[in-house]
């Protein structure tokens, strides 16, 4: 497959990073399939879509035209077997393995032996998700940051089956999206989390155990490093839940004691308190 070859891109799961993905597809003339469990999440996830396209009509990046035709080419439906018309897709659901390979066990079984097969995963292995399908080299991580259409980082992952056409395909489509495609290699948490995660950890801690507020930390990391949002705030941008589970699977696969989630995250993720997307994490927010 070559690049003009892909037309229409199936993006599966539309919380947080699935309806990022999907807008900066469609507004690079991309067909998009938008897929989730309830109607109800996709018609969320569309109208949010709508209202991140009017923060770009206000600003005179787009006309209002160029919105309704961004809208125009998504499409949804809770049934993974629209994948069948699209040359690409990309898994965005939420950061759980067992989750993640009974969609691409699903997805084999409806798409064309062409298809490359991608996921957005922040940690999990791409080789293992990989060899869950048909064509292990057809298959790459494509992790996008957050907010997708502002972000330029696309990490994408090599897994270890992952073929040079496969990637060279999808470097040169990060860059017609306008993104900057970094190489990286399939290790968990990859380059960004395995760096950041860290961090955001041991400021949980640092709160925990007393050596200062929410604010104080944040205000430190700020002011101090020049950090455009500190730990904290950004930790309930991501969501308390992702955060979690990226750092079990860097425990996991690691092995290494300094990457062990601090137990103040685990219980807030426990009591619900996910972050901006719940209302209510180290900070309260407006819904
Ligand atoms: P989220 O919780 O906001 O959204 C996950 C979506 O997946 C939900 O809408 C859910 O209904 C859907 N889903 C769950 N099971 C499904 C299934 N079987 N079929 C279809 N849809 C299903 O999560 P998110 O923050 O968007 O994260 C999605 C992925 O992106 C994860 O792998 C995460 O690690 C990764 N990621 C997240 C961030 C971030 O900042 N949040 C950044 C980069 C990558």
């Amino acid at each position: 497959m070559i690049l003009d070859d892909i037309k229409k891109v199936t993006v599966v799961g539309c919380g947080t990073m699935g309806n990022g993905i999907a807008q900066v597809f469609a507004a690079h003339n991309f067909k998009v399939n938008l897929v989730d469990i309830k109607q109800d999440f996709l018609d969320r996830a569309v109208a949010g879509i709508g209202k991140s396209l009017d923060r770009f009509v206000k600003k005179e990046k787009i006309t209002e035209d160029d919105k309704n035709a961004i809208l125009g080419r998504i499409s949804t439906s809770t049934d993974l077997a629209v994948a069948a018309d699209s040359q690409l897709v990309i898994e965005a659901v939420t950061e759980n393995l067992a989750i993640k390979l009974e969609i691409f066990k699903k997805l084999v079984e409806v798409v064309g032996d062409d298809v490359v097969l991608a996921s957005n995963t922040s940690s999990l292995p791409i080789t293992q998700l990989a060899a869950a399908t048909k064509h292990p080299d057809k298959f790459v991580g494509m992790h996008f940051m957050n907010p997708v259409p502002m972000m330029k980082l696309v990490e994408l992952i090599r897994g270890i089956a992952t073929s040079d056409e496969t990637f060279n395909l999808i470097k040169s489509l990060g860059e017609k999206l306008g993104k900057t495609p970094v190489e990286v290699n399939d290790y968990p948490g990859f380059i960004a989390n395995r760096i950041l995660m860290p961090m955001i950890n041991e400021a949980v801690y640092a709160n925990m155990e007393g050596v200062g507020t929410v604010e104080a930390i944040d205000e430190v990391m700020k002011l101090g490093m020049g950090h455009p949002m500190g730990p904290l705030f950004l930790a309930d941008f991501i969501g308390l839940d992702v955060c979690l589970a990226i750092l079990e699977v860097m425990h996991d696969g690691l092995g290494d004691p300094k990457y062990r989630p601090c137990p103040l995250l685990k219980k807030m993720v426990q009591a619900g308190y996910l972050g901006r997307k719940t209302g209510r994490g180290f900070y309260t927010y407006d819904r």
